[in-house]
């Protein structure tokens, strides 16, 4: 079966071909600037060249419209018709208390979506539009919505209310749902499948550390807490979003700044973060590795703070879960950082946690970077969200 991944951003969309049989990526591709003047599309497929057009995007449906022409192009697509795309699998960011497992699109789904809107007003609305403009294209083709928070959903009630007068919970859901579910659900399964032991009978912590980062704790198969909140904005230190902080901060900023709330949100999740902490050197890893090596006081600790708070994470992980069998790393940092690893792997020697520098320092394949003694596993898991919802899609459409 031939599914199509589509991640639809506000102006933005990623989209990827995969073979459900051998889950081999057919191309790959991205839409950007949609709605903006210079947009432009990227499309990669498998066995050939990669190309890069502008061209006007004015909306998502023109977006997808490109992407379907390029897919079944005469000379550069990888399928004859568009009847040769059995599905369409697309990444939903927020799908409440509603959504605990993906689900097939219909209209009421797509009601119980809009709900959510409110939680995610950056990326259901646009998550709507993909499929939306999707189903104008290709009425009769099936489709998913695979829900970021989903894997979440097991976390139990003391791990999900915040510290605030329940009723907010009652009129508007307020609690802590967590994201990258997909991503925590894959790597978890992985690693213990690529460790030969039972996903059902383990602890396991994945750091998914990218521009955006979160780390959960799964025990059991289940999801038992996550770091990021109502939002994406809680937890880790994160390339521009601030995590955990004194929500205090907001309206003494907010006097001390003159500004309004939304300003403020503006600078606590495109400002801050590693960006903001290094006096705006960058929120790319790889540039504050740099300013670090050359002597950048503000780099260091931005490092440090980073490598601190991950350490703390996983720290109250094992806490939570009373003990961890493999620590998980993944996303760009998590599986390229090797010093970013190493770093935080040295708070964690009371669990007798052990590098071997050399699997440490290798890239692009799931590995053991711990050694035969380390009583605690530490792994690299490159994840692949892409491949995670064609699975959820291909199973949903099987068992149709
Ligand atoms: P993601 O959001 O998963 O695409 O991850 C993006 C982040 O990964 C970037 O902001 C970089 O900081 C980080 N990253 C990517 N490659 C490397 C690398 N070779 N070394 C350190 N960090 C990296």
């Amino acid at each position: 079966m031939n599914i199509l991944v589509i991640n639809c951003g506000s102006s933005s969309l990623k989209f990827q071909l995969i073979d459900s049989e051998t889950e081999k990526c057919i191309a790959k591709g991205l839409c950007e600037r949609i709605g903006i003047e210079g947009s432009q599309i990227t499309y990669a497929p498998a066995n050939g060249e990669k190309e890069e057009k502008l061209i006007s995007m004015p909306d998502h449906t023109e977006a997808i419209r490109l992407v379907l022409e390029a897919l079944t192009n005469e000379k550069t697509g990888v399928v004859k018709s568009l009847s040769e795309i059995d599905a369409v699998g697309h990444r939903i960011v927020h799908g409440g208390e509603k959504f605990a497992v993906s689900t097939l699109i219909n209209d009421e789904v797509m009601k119980a979506i809009e709900e959510c809107n409110d939680l995610a007003p950056l990326h259901n609305p646009a998550n709507l539009i993909g499929i939306r403009a999707c189903q104008a294209l290709m009425e009769n083709t099936p489709m998913a919505a695979v829900f970021d928070t989903a894997f979440h959903q097991t976390m139990p009630a003391k791990a999900y209310m915040y510290g605030l007068p329940y009723e907010y919970y009652e009129k508007y859901k307020i609690r802590r749902y967590g994201f990258h579910g997909t991503s925590h659900s894959y790597v978890s399964k992985r690693a213990a499948q690529f460790l030969g032991e039972d996903y059902n009978h383990m602890k396991i912590i994945v750091c998914h550390l990218g521009n955006g980062a979160s780390v959960s704790a799964v025990k059991n198969g289940e999801c038992i807490d996550t770091s990021m909140g109502l939002t994406p904005l809680e937890g880790l230190i994160m390339g521009t979003r601030s995590g955990d902080m004194d929500p205090a901060i907001i309206e003494f900023l907010a006097h001390k700044e003159n500004k309004n709330i939304d300003e403020i949100m503006n600078i606590l999740n495109k400002k801050s973060g590693v960006y903001g902490l290094s006096g705006n050197i960058s929120s790319d890893f790889r540039d504050l590795e740099k300013a670090a090596a050359d002597g950048n006081e503000k780099a260091k600790l931005t490092l440090d703070a980073f490598d601190y708070r991950v350490a703390k994470y996983i720290g109250a992980y094992v806490a939570a879960m009373n003990g961890v069998d493999a620590i998980c790393f993944t996303a760009g940092l998590g599986e390229n950082g090797s010093t970013t690893r190493e770093r935080i792997c040295n708070y964690l020697g009371y669990l007798g946690i052990e590098l071997d520098s050399e699997a440490n320092a290798k890239r692009g394949e799931d590995i053991v970077i711990s050694t035969k003694d380390s009583k605690t596993k530490v792994l690299v898991i490159p994840t692949n969200e892409e491949l995670a919802i064609a699975r959820e899609t291909s199973l949903l459409i099987n068992a149709k």
